[in-house]
């Protein structure tokens, strides 16, 4: 047992869940995340993720924080106006739990750095909202074969899935050409409402319960407050993973 009479206590009532014993806890424990981007989505997956206990978390995101981004990037504060977002996010982050590891890094994800910066995590989960960003972070994903958490967010609009090269399909799979255009219109709960569930994803599969939503897109119309889904399959003629048959673990 590695969790210390503390942890058991905070943990008390997610260790009651059905699946989720001390063995699940254990798991989150020795989990590495990466989580690209530290915006919206990221305010609410990070602190879930790192109250519930999981050992590791790494954030990288280049940007400072901007007025027009308070409103929905739970992080920061009037303060922070200018300064870098990876240093505030972390300052913010290691107050959540004081068994987790928190690093942030001010650093733009490229062609170039993505693989090392990845290195070592079990899961990647995916908050830029920015296509070229997550073409490269589906990259790393398939080199190092690891599950990664889509969302996005757009208006009232809101969409979340697992791609998992070698078990289902990537992100290129889904959209061999980039979703339209941001408009940059959204209302800021719906950030929080989609970080919430990517956290409850990553907690699954981290936790040893699987994805749930392998092969599935999720959608949730914000207008209507109506979810939907969408099936998703491998293209096995897919450009970045090939239809994943070489990868099949
Ligand atoms: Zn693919």
């Amino acid at each position: 047992m590695i969790l210390s009479p503390a942890e058991l206590t905070r943990y008390s009532r997610q260790l009651k869940l059905p699946g989720w014993g001390p063995k699940a806890q254990e798991r989150l424990k020795l989990a590495r995340i990466f989580v690209a981007g530290a915006g919206g989505l990221a305010s609410a997956l990070a602190v879930y993720l790192l109250a519930a206990g999981v050992g590791r978390i790494r954030i990288v995101d280049s940007k400072r924080v901007t007025l027009d981004t308070l409103y929905h990037q739970l992080f920061y504060r009037e303060r922070d106006l200018d300064r870098c977002k990876a240093a505030i996010a972390e300052q913010r982050l290691r107050e959540i739990n004081p068994f987790s590891e928190v690093e942030a890094l001010s650093r733009k994800i490229t062609d170039y750095n993505v693989l090392r910066l990845t290195e070592g995590f079990d899961l990647l989960i995916d908050t830029l909202n920015n296509f070229p960003e997550q073409k490269i972070l589906n990259r790393a994903a398939i080199k190092h074969r690891l599950p990664l958490i889509h969302a996005a967010v757009e208006g009232l609009n809101g969409r979340l899935t697992t791609f998992w090269p070698g078990h289902g399909p990537c992100l290129l799979c889904a959209f061999p050409d980039p979703p339209p255009e941001n408009s940059a219109a959204l209302l800021g709960p719906m950030s929080g409402i989609l970080g919430s569930l990517q956290a409850m994803e990553a907690l699954r599969i981290m936790g040893g319960l699987g994805p749930a939503l392998l092969g599935r897109m999720l959608l949730f119309d914000g207008q209507h407050f109506r979810f939907a889904e969408q099936k998703l399959e491998v293209n096995p003629d897919c450009s970045a993973c090939k239809g994943s048959a070489s990868l099949k673990l």
